[in-house]
């Protein structure tokens, strides 16, 4: 079954030139309840922290924004794809929902 919203987070890759996805964009939803709106608020607050935080500069804030969504979303995301695949869905039902490598 194919989820309609990608349930794999897109990991080390949330920014790309001025653009922060955020949100769906982002892949940021809880595989184990399908909650989405609390990740898209809190990855949009956190990327209007990292531009306030790099003054605007868009290097800086691609780094920064990175570095917030790992930190406060992708490490949660991780812990529930785990659980999801283990303890919900052994099965292999959810094999896309493999937490992002080091190098997404
Ligand atoms: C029917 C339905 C029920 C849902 N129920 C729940 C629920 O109960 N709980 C839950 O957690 N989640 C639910 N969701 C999912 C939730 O709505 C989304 O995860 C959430 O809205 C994602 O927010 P977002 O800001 O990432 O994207 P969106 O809310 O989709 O916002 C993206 C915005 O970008 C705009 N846009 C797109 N392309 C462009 C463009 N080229 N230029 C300018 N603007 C553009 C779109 O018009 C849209 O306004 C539901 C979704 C649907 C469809």
């Amino acid at each position: 079954m194919k989820p309609v919203i990608s349930i794999k987070p897109r990991g080390q890759n949330l920014a790309r030139g001025r653009v922060l996805l955020a949100g769906d964009a982002a892949g940021l939803i809880d595989p184990v309840t399908a909650e989405c709106i609390t990740y898209a608020i809190w990855s949009g607050q956190l990327a209007a922290h990292a531009i306030l935080d790099c003054t605007f500069d868009p290097a800086k804030v691609r780094g920064r924004y990175q570095s917030l969504v790992s930190a406060e979303i992708l490490v949660e995301l991780k812990a529930l794809g785990y659980c999801m695949r283990s303890r919900v869905y052994p099965l292999g039902f959810c094999e896309n929902m493999e937490p992002p490598s080091a190098n997404e």
